[in-house]
């Protein structure tokens, strides 16, 4: 039996090449537009449009939002690489009760990054072992998943890296460098003393901030000491002018968290090679 099938697979084959050349034609929209995660996505994404019976709408928004989500990691990935983050170190796993000296609703309001908007400075002062670092990547850490562009540095490289350029007739980028970051960890203040050409290049980098964007500074010399570990008094001065003013003072004063994991280790070990329990 002969059927008249022609008209209808002549418009059956249209349908289906004209819907295969938009695809195609959408395709490389999303190339053009460097779309590439909801380019990949389409295929699937039209699969469930069509098995969950979706709106043009609710497709349109699972399309893109596949490329947001993409996008959104991309850039805090992008934002973590150049933070330069020491550690992995963050406020979540700081132990409060071994820390003394720290107030708890300090740390959680620090950890909302609110500071950050007032262009507020943090200085986290206390001897070796007791966080000060540990703290600074948690807040740095905290910046850049808040969205916040964030760069860590020690002091000493601080100054290396300005001394550099200076030499090479870059200061004016490097200065512009340091000025960017939303958040500038600067750690290890005063662990070596700073000759007074570094004292001024960290100067200049804490006044272009000051009022503008925030610090984090960590040292083990209380703020009255500064005067000795940036040698030039008049930069000292001035710095101690600036720093203080609109800043959140940390003072750690706890026995050193390295020790204290020593010392109860090697008590624990005491004990169980001596049998004698030592605490
Ligand atoms: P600092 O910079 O003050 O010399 P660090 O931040 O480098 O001290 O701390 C030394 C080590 O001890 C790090 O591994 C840090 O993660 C850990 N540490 C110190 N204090 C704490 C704490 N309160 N909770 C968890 N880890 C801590
Ligand atoms: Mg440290």
């Amino acid at each position: 039996m002969t059927t008249p099938t022609t008209p209808q697979t002549a418009s059956t084959t249209m349908t289906a090449a004209t819907s295969a050349s938009i695809y195609q034609q959408l395709k490389g929209h999303l190339a053009e537009l460097k779309l590439a995660d909801a380019a990949e996505a389409l295929p699937r994404v039209l699969d469930q449009a069509q098995a969950e019976g979706w709106s043009l709408t609710q497709t349109l928004e699972h399309l893109l939002a596949v490329e947001v989500t993409a996008t959104d990691a991309r850039r805090l990935a992008g934002r973590f690489r150049f933070a330069n983050l020491p550690t992995g170190a963050t406020l979540d796993d700081f132990d409060l009760d071994a820390a003394s000296g720290i107030d708890r609703s300090l740390l959680a309001e620090l950890g909302t990054c609110r500071y950050l908007e007032t262009a507020t400075n943090v200085l986290l002062i206390g001897p070796p072992g007791v966080g000060k670092t540990h703290l600074a990547t948690g807040l740095g850490h905290a910046a850049v998943q808040a969205g916040y562009r964030t760069y860590f540095t020690s002091a000493a490289d601080l100054a290396a890296r300005c001394h550099r350029a200076a030499i090479e007739g870059k200061w004016g980028t490097m200065m512009r460098f340091f000025a960017g970051p939303t958040l500038l960890v600067i750690d290890e203040l005063g662990y070596l003393p700073l000759p007074a050409e570094a004292a001024s290049a960290l100067f200049q980098v804490i006044n272009q901030r000051y009022l503008k964007t925030s610090i984090v500074i960590t040292t083990n010399r209380p703020v009255g000491a500064w005067g000795e570990i940036l040698g030039d008094t008049t930069v000292a001065a001035a710095m101690l002018d600036r720093l203080p003013h609109r800043s959140v003072v940390v003072t750690l004063d706890g026995a050193s968290y390295r020790l204290r994991n020593h010392t109860a280790a090697s008590d624990e070990l005491r004990r169980i090679t001596t049998g004698t329990n030592l605490r």
